[in-house]
Order: structure tokens, then sequence, then C-alpha cells
């Protein structure tokens, strides 16, 4: 894929069902893929979802990924979805390792690389989250937190040479709660993720973005953040004006 400056990644976790996915996608699907943009963006709905927007999205710059995968490429893993059932129904990218599903389902950091793995092998760009809790960060643990975290990623991923990883930094304590850190501080962990990148994995292409609490009147704050690729947005994703106004700010 042609890698463009940055990645707008809608995350609708669960807050919309299968009919109201279709019926936004119906309602809003036209404005969406005529916003003006050299951007990426990237629609994550939930599975049953996956295939109707990736039907309506067809041939629109707009792509669809999943929010999460199995471990496991296939087999007697009842309830789970494989990697390649997601390309399957002409999804691009995927989400992996985000906060709720590491916290929610005690998915453990050398799942999310298997994850990863399977992602990259089904032919997806993954999107791995990483990202500390609010007591890790309270604790000045956040840089130990991240190495924890992506050390295994980075060993599962260092295979796919020349392919794209997207890396979200999305500190837990900063999802959904309004709060962000400082961008002096978001610079501070890209900047450890490039380096852990370039000296575990330098083979891959990684591709830095941040998530937690990024709206459309709290973006601009996060401009001038060196290694910043793009965004990964939960709540503000849901509201049509609000994602286009998102977008549009970075051209
Ligand atoms: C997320 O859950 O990935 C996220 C970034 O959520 P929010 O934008 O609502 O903080």
């Amino acid at each position: 894929m042609q890698v463009p400056s940055y990645f707008f990644i809608a995350n609708w976790k669960m807050q919309r069902s299968f009919t109201e996915s279709v019926q936004w996608v119906e309602e809003y699907a036209d404005q969406l893929a005529s916003l003006e943009t050299k951007n990426q963006i990237v629609i994550c709905p939930t599975f049953p979802a996956l295939y109707p927007l990736a039907q309506k999205f067809d041939t629109t710059p707009i792509a669809i990924g999943g929010q999460n995968c199995s471990p496991y490429e296939q087999g007697a893993y009842t309830g789970q979805v494989s990697a390649q059932s997601i390309a399957q129904t002409g999804s691009v990218f995927c989400i992996v390792g985000h906060s709720e599903q590491r916290i929610l389902m005690q998915e453990t950091n050398y799942e999310v690389a298997l994850q990863a793995e399977q992602v990259l092998k089904a032919g997806l760009y993954p999107i791995v989250c990483v990202g500390e809790t609010e007591e890790e960060h309270a604790s000045g643990l956040t840089s130990s937190i991240i190495e924890e975290q992506l050390l295994p990623i980075l060993e599962r991923t260092k295979q796919f040479e020349d392919r794209l990883v997207l890396i979200a930094y999305e500190p837990v304590w900063a999802i959904g709660t309004g709060k962000m850190p400082a961008p002096a501080s978001i610079e501070m962990v890209l900047e450890q993720i490039i380096n852990l990148t370039k000296k575990m994995s330098p083979g891959v292409q990684y591709h830095l973005i941040y998530g937690g609490s990024v709206k459309s009147d709290t973006i601009e704050s996060l401009r001038p953040i060196k290694g910043l690729g793009g965004f990964l947005i939960g709540s503000a994703s849901l509201n049509f004006q609000e994602l286009k106004k998102i977008v549009l700010s970075f051209k």
C-alpha cells in the first residue's frame, strides 16, 4: 500500500449493532468516501458488520478493519474468529492488543504477538495497541510496560520484511476519559518505540499512531509530535461530523 502521512482509524468497539452499523454506512458512506484527504480512513466495526461495510466501501478509498482476531490460524477454538476470515470479508486492517481485550479478556503479551503474526500471515495490516494503565503511569513504569508489551510483538513480526505494521500508543488512562498525556510525553514513548523497532526488527515498516480521547478540539495539540502518523479514535469516530472535522484537520 502507498503509506499515507496519517491514518485515521475509527474504532467503533461494540457501540453499534450490526443493523446500526449498516444504517450508519447507508447514511454516510458517500460523504465519507468523498472527503478530500490524502490520508487513510479505516472503519473498524464489529465482526458481523465487516462484510457488508467492506462491500459498501469496495470501490472507495475507505478501508475496513477488524477489532480483534484469534491468535490461532484454524481449529477447535469456539467463539474465535481467524485473521483469515477477517481478510475474506474484504477487510484490510485488524486491531490487536486493544487494552479492552487485554484487561477484560485477559489477553497476554504473548497472545497479542501471536495475533499480530496471524494478521500478517492473512495479508492484513495489523494495528497493534500498547499502553500503560493509570497505576503504571503514576508509578513511572510507562517505558518498561511499553517494552514488555512490544518485545514479543517485534519478535513475532520481524520475519515479515517490508510489511507495514501500525503500532498504536494508547495509554489506558486516556481511553474514553478525556485525559491525554502531554505531547512531549507521547513523543518520548514514540521515540522509545522507534528505537526498539529499529533495534529488534529493522526490516519491517512500522508506522506509529496515538489513541486516547482524540477529538476535533484536542487533535491540534498533537500535530507537532515527531514520529506521529495517525490516530486511533474511539467515541469521536461514532459521530460523522466529528470524524469529518478530525480527518479534514490533517489534510
Ligand atoms: C480506543 O478505545 O481505542 C480509543 C482511543 O477510545 P477514545 O477515543 O474514546 O478514547
